[in-house]
């Protein structure tokens, strides 16, 4: 028998403003860092921005652009390869 530890979800994915009907603005087919523009600016406004975008460099370590997927915390898979790189070297 395979046991499943069920991870709590944290309590701020209740106070997100994205929502699942989301999906294709979060998850872009994007060419271009404007592709992901609309979902910027849905999380212009979240309140949880922070800890979505801590979560996320967790989640992503030090993946690289092409294995970060959409928009998390208001900022692209190149934006927050970035930040990584930037929080490591300093
Ligand atoms: S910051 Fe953006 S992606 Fe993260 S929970 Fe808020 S709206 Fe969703």
């Amino acid at each position: 028998m395979i046991r499943v530890k069920c991870v709590p979800r944290p309590a701020w994915l209740h106070r997100t403003v994205c929502r699942p009907e989301h999906a294709n603005i979060f998850f872009p087919d994007a060419t271009t860092p404007k592709d992901f523009d609309e979902a910027k600016q849905i999380c212009a406004e979240c309140p949880v921005a922070k800890e979505c975008l801590d979560e996320a460099l967790l989640w992503e370590g030090k993946a690289i652009p092409k294995f970060r997927f959409g928009v998390r915390g208001g900022l692209n898979p190149t934006e927050r390869y970035k930040l990584a790189k930037a929080r490591v070297s300093s």
